[in-house]
């Protein structure tokens, strides 16, 4: 299988993950800051209107968030190794090539669409966390 990507595409992405990686980090470490932590509850109240029982939910909510950042760094890193092992762009279930517009949309792409939609709808979820 002839590689798609070029050097040059392959450093674009690589600068891109590492700038999404950053991003995430920041603001991971926002919202372990108790401050940040709560004054992000507050803009998420203003932003989201009116309901009384969010306030409940606002630390669920955090903590979800936070999991969620950890899920995609770790989707990030694993595609940063992929591109050190020129595995980058290949599906991991099929080994087929993933699309490169979907790769210029989500770089941390580790499946093709069609694997992913498999995924999403049929799989049994993994007992992780
Ligand atoms: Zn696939």
């Amino acid at each position: 299988m002839s590689p798609q990507l070029s050097p040059a595409q392959k450093q674009q992405f690589g600068d891109d993950l590492q700038a999404r990686r950053s991003t995430l980090n920041g603001q991971r470490d926002a919202y372990l800051d108790g401050s940040s932590r709560a004054e992000h509850a507050r803009a998420v109240l203003l932003q989201d209107g009116d309901d009384a029982t969010q306030r409940d939910a606002e630390r669920e909510v955090d903590f979800a968030r936070t999991d969620r950042d950890a899920v995609a760094l770790a989707e990030i890193d694993q595609a940063l190794q992929r591109l050190a092992s020129g595995h980058y762009g290949q599906c991991i279930t099929c080994g087929d090539e993933i699309a490169l517009a979907r790769l210029q949309l989500a770089p941390q792409a580790a499946r093709c669409v069609a694997c992913e939609a498999l995924r999403e709808r049929g799989a049994p979820k993994p007992a992780t966390l």
